[in-house]
């Protein structure tokens, strides 16, 4: 018997971990190594754990992912604040709720000064105040500084912003602008002192005397009209937003076509449906050509921090001509697709190619399909992992897309995975950037699922001879079906070819494991749908 063979840190299966290597178990039974804390903040704040994984419930994950939270307050309450800061200011998340949630943990278990310091940065406007109320009274009773902290809220913007946000956000979660100025009391004079007067008690004298309240004004009149030409009159005249028209007026063209002149691009993306359906984005129209010049301008995208998943969301359900819940439908034109196909890869900024030789390897196993990224809908980690190898392909020249999961018809268990060999895992997959997403979508959803071996795209390239400087694996890193690890099986290739080949895991869920060894230079883990990452990657594999 050859006991070497049994016991090698150079071949060690998955369901094992490699010997001298310190390695957790994942939630699918193999090998991995565990992410320190802030690399698992980042992922926290950026793909949330709304709906959970295919392993872990919501509720387990959110709490694992909160302790991870509270850790890091505790050991360094600057270095969490700043994390959440550089992430929910950036708009390098498709939501900022995970980061208000952290940053209402900061508050409570670490440095509630450095906390409430930041509160502006991160909420910005009234939703988010909210959503942090709710999640800090949760937490805690209504201490003096949190009174300050919001107080201060509602004292430091420009009063005609605020009286902006006062009209279009009034209530959520069951909190009100109103309540949080009775608990807060701030202090004031002036026209923000009439702001206040009729936000807690609905007092509307001297609103006209101020110019900073015309949005209240307007506001007060939008609400008494009858008649969409007089409404669309009044949305033009004092710049307001949907939030305030009449619901019954909602259904007219004129209305639409006034609120779009000034429309937010986030309510944009939102409405697309509707503005369609009403009649005013048709083709050849104004309407259309306005929507896809604010589509392809990307300040307008970076300073609404529109988020490439927000803009894939909206382009998935606008191409599908049909609402979620089924119950309206519109024409999609096809222009405003295809504009929305290109602002996708505008929201991720500049990205310079690195001209190395990259493999892009998308984990399209079965686990990849459960849960869903910051809980937006049709967005499962395998959709998504498409997404963002089709960033990288479109700025890399050298490039090839695979996929790794089982041949279809085959089942997969530890034991036949072994007589079956590794390259006949890997599904052809044909996605480019030259197709739509839409359709890329579709394509990838119809791959069958299986086991996982997260080795095989470096086995694959042994196999086949092919030169590769960086290997992109897109996955939740919940791998145990190899017999080899993939850093193993990253350094045999490496051996093999001679080229120092680089490793990049993207991790695809708020979970604690990688693949990518953290003593191993050559090797990174960025957090998919960071809309940094590509930026990242590419310094990496250049360096
Ligand atoms: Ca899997």
């Amino acid at each position: 018997m050859n006991y070497g063979s049994h016991f090698s840190t150079l071949q060690t299966p998955q369901s094992e971990a490699i010997p001298g290597k310190s390695m957790v178990k994942n939630n699918a039974g193999g090998f991995a190594f565990a992410i320190d804390d802030w690399k698992r903040l980042e992922r926290f704040l950026i793909l949330g754990s709304e709906g959970g994984t295919y392993y872990v419930g919501e509720h387990e994950l959110t709490v694992d992912n909160a302790q991870c939270v509270v850790r890091c307050a505790q050991a360094d309450s600057k270095r969490t604040v700043d994390t959440i800061v550089s992430i929910s200011e950036g708009g390098r998340a498709p939501k900022n709720d995970p980061a208000i949630f952290a940053l209402a943990l900061v508050a409570k278990f670490g440095d509630k000064k450095l906390a409430f310091e930041v509160l502006l940065k991160v909420c910005r406007i009234p939703t988010h105040l909210f959503n942090f109320v709710e999640c800090i009274t949760g937490q805690r009773g209504w201490g003096r500084s949190l009174r300050r902290a919001v107080a201060n809220w509602y004292l430091t913007p420009e009063v005609n912003d605020l009286a902006y946000h006062a009209v279009k956000y009034q209530q959520r979660d069951g909190w009100a602008n109103r309540d949080l100025l009775c608990l807060s009391h701030p202090k004031t004079d002036g026209a923000r002192n009439v702001l206040f007067r009729w936000m807690v008690k609905g007092d509307t004298t001297q609103i006209s005397d101020f110019d900073e309240l015309r949005p209240v004004e307007g506001f007060l009149q939008l609400i008494k009209s009858t008649d969409a030409k007089s409404a669309a009159k009044l949305i033009r005249e004092y710049n307001l937003p949907r939030e305030c028209v009449p619901t019954n007026l909602l259904t007219e063209k004129v209305v639409w076509e006034a609120l779009l002149e000034k429309m937010p691009m986030t309510a944009m993306l939102r409405n697309l449906p509707t503005m369609t359906r009403v009649g005013l984005l048709k083709p050849m129209s104004n309407a259309v050509s306005h929507v896809i010049a604010a589509l392809g301008n990307i300040d307008t995208l970076r300073k609404a921090r529109i988020h490439p998943l927000g803009i894939l969301v909206a382009l998935t359900t606008y191409s599908g001509g049909y609402s979620i819940r089924g119950e309206s439908t519109w024409e999609p034109v096809t222009r405003i697709i295809d504009a929305l196909n290109d602002a996708f890869y505008l929201s991720f900024g500049t990205v310079e190619p690195t001209g190395k030789r990259t493999l892009l390897a998308l984990d399209v196993s079965g686990s990849m399909d459960g849960g869903l990224i910051a809980g937006l809908p049709g967005i499962t980690p395998r959709v998504a992992s498409a997404a963002m190898a089709l960033v990288i392909a479109a700025t890399e020249p050298q490039h090839q897309i695979v996929a790794f999961s089982v041949p279809p018809g085959a089942t997969i268990t530890y034991a036949n995975y072994q007589t079956q060999g590794d390259h006949n895992m890997l599904v052809p997959i044909s996605i480019s950037p030259r197709q739509r997403l839409d359709d890329v979508v579709k394509t990838v959803r119809g791959i069958p699922m299986g086991g996982t071996d997260c080795a095989l795209p470096m086995m694959w390239a042994i196999k086949n001879n092919i030169q590769i400087d960086t290997f992109i694996v897109i996955t939740d890193n919940e791998s145990w079906a190899g017999h080899i690890h993939p850093i193993q099986a990253l350094n045999q290739y490496r051996q093999k070819t001679g080229i120092p080949a680089k490793l990049i895991v993207v991790g695809m869920t708020s979970n604690n494991v990688s693949i990518a060894d953290p003593n191993d230079s050559g090797t990174l883990d960025v957090t998919g749908f960071d809309t940094a990452a590509p930026n990242i990657m590419g310094d990496f594999a250049r360096e």
